[in-house]
């Protein structure tokens, strides 16, 4: 019977976020660091290096969650401090036109077969709206569809929720939505062939895209088949629709060419964020030179943005993609994620526990569930994350972190030794034998 390790002090957390809550909606800038479907008070993270954070009261972690995917190079890379350190001397912000922006999309396009033109936004959700009214404009369209369990960023077309019919419409999951955006939004299930195409019969001529994340990691990892992304292609070119797909995640983790290259297949219009930055604000959409002619100042689709392509963000990027672009920097990591995996589940085997792991590049999810495949949101039982929440406490203990909710992905850096998985093996072997 496995001993429950006793709770690591969160004082000095508990007294800022108590502070916090003076100044922020729910202490804090963005709700799933609110800590809300895990245990206790929200960790407040005083500095990371390496593979490492450590909070306000001294306490240690291994960081699985890695600022939710940019940091692939983990905590306080050498490259990137320096490379920022040198743009400090020069400037912050100019809103005109530098050599470093050219610098990073010749660094990204030149390794990406998948687009030919992009451009430098702030944040993933930017891009992602950015894509959708590209889309838009384009085809003269209104209507998109997505995919119940993808999120997107947080504007207001792509904040609908899926209800458990074929096809929902207007109901939005978030209040301050107005119905009248939200009906312009199709939700349906991922891996339903038959949706989709009742979608295009029932709406002809309306779509003007169709948008999934290049592998769906936002709602646990939900792994889709080659044949299905394929079949994404074919009806949205027959019905004159775009595919876009959202690589805020999978790119550059995946590798250079992300999701597009996984399965082989050639979006119309990709978006990227978090690694692209390497921990700075960062986003980018891009597509063909001829879709993206109808972006602004050229084109009539309009898209700006004071800080966009910002000179410490682009040296961030370039230091960070350049470290990338090294031979053999994705196969290690994917070995790694597998090997780390690999032991997992070897354990979880033998001691015959109630569940998955999934798994993709440098990407984890844990499943309390015993389905061997879960491709659609729906398949998740929420009951199960309460088996998350107490891992969650029980590695916070062990001085591991994974983020605050058992729907969110755990990432594996470069920075992660050998050492540092190994003790992170134990310890997830450990919380498991609580959990059960
Ligand atoms: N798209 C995907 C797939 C994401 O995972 C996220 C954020 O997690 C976004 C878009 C939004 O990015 P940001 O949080 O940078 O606005």
């Amino acid at each position: 019977m496995a001993t429950q390790h006793q709770d690591i002090s969160r004082a000095k957390s508990a007294e800022l976020f108590e502070k916090a809550k003076n100044f922020f909606p729910g202490g804090v800038n963005s709700p799933v660091r609110a800590f809300k479907s895990v245990y206790g008070t929200p960790l407040f993270i005083e500095r990371g290096d390496e593979a490492y954070v450590w909070d306000a009261d001294g306490n240690k972690f291994i960081d699985f969650c890695c600022s939710w995917g940019p940091l692939i190079l983990g905590h306080n890379n050498a490259q990137i401090r320096e490379a920022v350190a040198a743009q400090l001397d020069k400037g912050l912000s100019f809103g005109a036109p530098t050599r470093l922006e050219n610098e990073l999309a010749e660094l990204i396009l030149s390794n990406n077969s998948y687009i030919e033109k992009l451009r430098f936004v702030s944040s993933g959700t930017e891009a992602v709206m950015s894509a959708i009214r590209l889309a838009r404009g384009y085809t003269k369209r209104d209507k998109i569809v997505k995919f119940e369990g993808c999120y997107h960023g947080h504007s207001d077309s792509l904040l609908v929720k899926a209800g458990s019919g074929l096809v929902t419409f207007g109901e939005t999951s978030s209040a301050g939505v107005p119905k009248s955006f939200a009906e312009e939004t199709i939700v349906i299930a991922l891996d339903d062939k038959k949706a989709l195409e009742e979608v295009f019969i029932r709406f002809p001529d309306q779509i003007a895209a169709v948008i999934i994340e290049g592998i769906p990691a936002n709602n646990g990892l939900l792994l889709q088949d080659q044949e299905y992304i394929h079949f994404l292609r074919a009806i949205t070119k027959e019905h004159g629709s775009l595919l876009i797909f959202d690589e805020v995640i999978t790119g550059f983790r995946l590798g250079f060419q992300g999701a597009a290259h996984h399965y082989a297949v050639q979006p119309d219009i990709i978006t990227y964020g978090k690694i692209i930055g390497g921990g700075m604000p960062v986003g980018a959409y891009g597509a063909s030179k001829e879709i993206m002619s109808h972006i602004s100042p050229d084109g009539g689709v309009y898209q700006a943005g004071t800080l966009s392509g910002n000179p410490i963000a682009m040296v961030a990027g370039i230091a960070t993609l350049t470290q990338l672009a090294a031979s053999g920097f994705y196969d290690k990591q994917e070995q790694t994620t597998k090997d780390f995996v690999e032991t997992l589940r070897n354990y979880i085997a033998d001691k015959n526990y109630e569940v998955q792991i999934f798994t993709v590049g440098s990407i984890f999810w844990f499943a309390f569930t015993a389905q061997q495949r879960i491709s659609r949101a729906e398949q998740i039982d929420p009951q199960s994350m309460e088996k998350y929440k107490i891992m969650h406490r029980e590695l916070l203990n062990q001085g591991i972190y994974f983020g605050p909710s058992g729907y969110e992905v755990g990432f594996i850096s470069s920075a992660h030794t050998e050492e540092d998985l190994a003790t992170s093996i134990q310890a997830i072997k450990n919380a498991l034998d609580i959990v059960f």
